[in-house]
């Protein structure tokens, strides 16, 4: 990296760049190693990350005394499994920044990191930034999930050449914004959230974009090609999650590698088993994070891995095919459509409404707003909400509301954030 790049870095990145630098050139050194070295790596981590494991009140029950060699041997960890045991999953020792999960199946869930986990998810997705031809000083524009920024962040971005903006307008007027900055500013890339990115879609007089990156969930096939078609963009993948921040990224031969000196990553069948070339629901162990570990952590999604070596070169695991995950979402007039994460990242910062879920009549598309809130606090926020969802599907669709003093669960014990019913 040259003396500008690392500049335009040392902006973006502010107190930390010089963690995520470091980080940075690990990572690119170990880009096309053998499976030897990276597995050798990965031993380390894991050894580190049992021991801060033992250090929280949840794991210690679980491995009590055993000598537990593999990852493998443990139960898979879920969110509900997280949510009944919040408190005792993390290491108060530790020094750790806290990120809130957008709380699709019901209350969000607070996720803490020890600082070096954080600049490495950090330098993980800059180094794919590099890899798909960007460089921190490429005009960038993000569509990020109610990113509250302050005017002096907004300026340094201004300074470091980026924008940043809503991902997932909700009316016109957000939608013009994004449009005319992609218009004016010029940006060589948008970098957000599916969804997010597909809702510009709608309309019409937007110049071509050079790149397109989606964060944060799978990109499915129906999606990149209508990314490809409206933006005449060439688009590519970077899959993490609020829980675990960075997972893999997608290859010039459009394949998703799994980061695994970062992350270890299974697919498990319905038997329980890890597997390789079958499909499985997608499990992650974060090998980094030391203050909450998360070991087997189920994301949600299905997918088929293999460990094919890539005609990229590199040696890592890699997702053959994606299969889905139960998309939720709220159906409009004219197709319009309301995914239940973008409305997750919406209802993220309501305090009063309590516990909500969103159920959808198939025939007549009325929609019943379930809540277990009170208050006049909490009448506001629904009005909110009310209006968010007119705005998005349209002033046609009915909307009620419900007061529930609990919200139903699922026969599996999920709570969804949207339900459809005939
Ligand atoms: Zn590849």
């Amino acid at each position: 990296m040259n003396l500008k790049e690392k500049f335009f870095l040392k902006i973006l990145t502010k107190n930390d760049y010089s963690d995520i630098y470091k980080h940075l050139i690990a990572i690119k050194d170990l880009e096309f190693s053998s499976k030897d070295k990276i597995a050798e790596i990965r031993k380390e981590k894991f050894k580190k990350l049992l021991e801060a494991a033992n250090k929280t009140r949840y794991w210690q029950q679980i491995i009590n005394g055993t000598q537990t060699q593999s990852i493998e041997e443990f139960p898979v960890l879920t969110k509900a499994e997280i949510r009944a045991n919040e408190d005792e999953l993390w290491n108060r020792e530790t020094t750790y920044v806290t990120a809130t999960t957008g709380g699709t199946t019901g209350k969000p869930l607070v996720i803490r990191r020890n600082t070096e986990c954080q600049t490495l998810i950090k330098a993980w997705l800059w180094n794919a930034r590099f890899n798909y031809g960007l460089k921190p000083s490429s005009k960038i524009l993000f569509l990020n999930a109610f990113s509250k920024i302050s005017l002096k962040g907004r300026v340094k971005m201004r300074l470091g050449r980026k924008r940043i903006l809503e991902a997932f307008p909700s009316n016109n007027a957000e939608i013009s914004k994004i449009t005319s900055a992609i218009n004016h500013y010029r940006p060589e890339a948008i970098e957000g959230y599916v969804s997010g990115i597909l809702s510009l879609t709608k309309r019409e007089k937007i110049r071509q974009i050079p790149l397109i990156i989606t964060t944060g969930e799978m990109l499915f096939d129906h999606q990149r090609s209508q990314l490809e078609t409206f933006f005449n963009a060439k688009v590519r993948s970077y899959y993490g999650s609020n829980e675990i921040g960075s997972i893999a990224f997608e290859c010039e031969k459009g394949y998703l590698h799994i980061n695994e000196t970062h992350v270890h990553v299974e697919t498990i069948n319905d038997k329980g088993e890890a597997v390789l070339e079958e499909e499985g629901k997608v499990v992650v162990t974060d090998l980094d994070n030391y203050t909450m570990p998360f070991i087997r952590y189920e994301l949600g999604d299905r997918a088929i891995l293999t460990a094919e070596p890539c005609d990229c070169g590199r040696q890592t695991i890699r997702v053959k095919k994606l299969l889905g995950r139960n998309h939720e979402f709220l159906s409009g007039i004219e197709g319009r459509q309301v995914q239940a994460t973008q409305l997750s990242g919406f209802l993220k910062d309501l305090k009063s409404t309590g516990e909500l879920q969103f159920v959808q009549k198939i025939k007549t598309q009325e929609i019943t707003i379930n809540y277990t809130g009170q208050g006049d606090k909490c009448t506001e926020e629904l009005r909110f909400v009310q209006e968010y969802l007119q705005n998005a599907l349209g002033a046609t669709i009915n909307i009620q509301l419900h007061h529930q003093p609990e919200i139903e669960k699922t026969s599996r014990g999920k709570q969804q954030l949207v339900v459809k019913i005939q």
